[in-house]
């Protein structure tokens, strides 16, 4: 039987592979198109992401809907977005390795699953565990890479930042995020 996205994502609704299941009102699971090229990974939910049960869909999740529609001209239903971690961490505090670690096979299905072309990782902690390195993103952006040992795909890995440091940032890392996604749009078209 060939496994599916879905019935990965309705195992993953009961996980309690970590502590991050006690304070969570429901795993955060992704959302997008199965057979999408371009897959974004971003942190964790937040507390809006926790009470609907889809991925960036506050003002960080607007903000990248609005970039990726204007350098890439792709709408999110084209796309599949998820986390590194499922679960909402308490206060939005940042994921533990170990919550990272224990979380990491549901990532790992659903590149495997997905086998997109591109993915764009969204700050330090996917940009360091896709590409597994301990070099932080405003090192590691503004080039493509071939995945970490984490899984074999042949996706290029474009790192780059998490739509919130925009929003704490401002003028200089839109433009670079902007090229980012520009980087990104050329490589889906190899
Ligand atoms: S964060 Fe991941 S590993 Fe931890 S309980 Fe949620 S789904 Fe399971």
């Amino acid at each position: 039987m060939t496994l599916t996205l879905g019935a990965v994502a309705a195992e993953a609704a009961g996980c309690t592979n970590c502590g991050l299941a006690q304070g969570r009102t429901q795993v955060v699971f992704g959302m997008g198109n199965p057979d999408a090229d371009l897959m974004f990974v971003g942190e964790g939910p937040g507390a809006e992401e926790d009470k609907q049960g889809l991925p960036f869909v506050g003002r960080s999740g607007k903000l990248l809907d609005r970039l990726v529609a204007e350098e890439m001209g792709l709408t999110r239903d084209l796309c599949y977005i998820a986390n590194v971690v499922k679960c909402r961490p308490p206060d939005n505090r940042d994921p533990k390795p170990d919550e990272i670690a224990a979380c990491r096979p549901w990532l790992e299905q659903q590149v495997e699953l997905i086998a997109p072309k591109v993915i764009i990782t969204l700050g330090n902690f996917s940009s360091k565990l896709l590409l597994d390195t301990t070099t932080g993103i405003t090192k590691l952006r503004g080039q493509s890479y071939p995945m970490g040992d984490m899984i074999t795909t042949s996706a290029v890995v474009i790192p780059t930042y998490h739509p919130a440091a925009i929003l704490r940032g401002g003028g200089l890392q839109e433009a670079q995020m902007r090229s980012d996604l520009v980087r990104a749009r050329i490589a889906m078209s190899r």
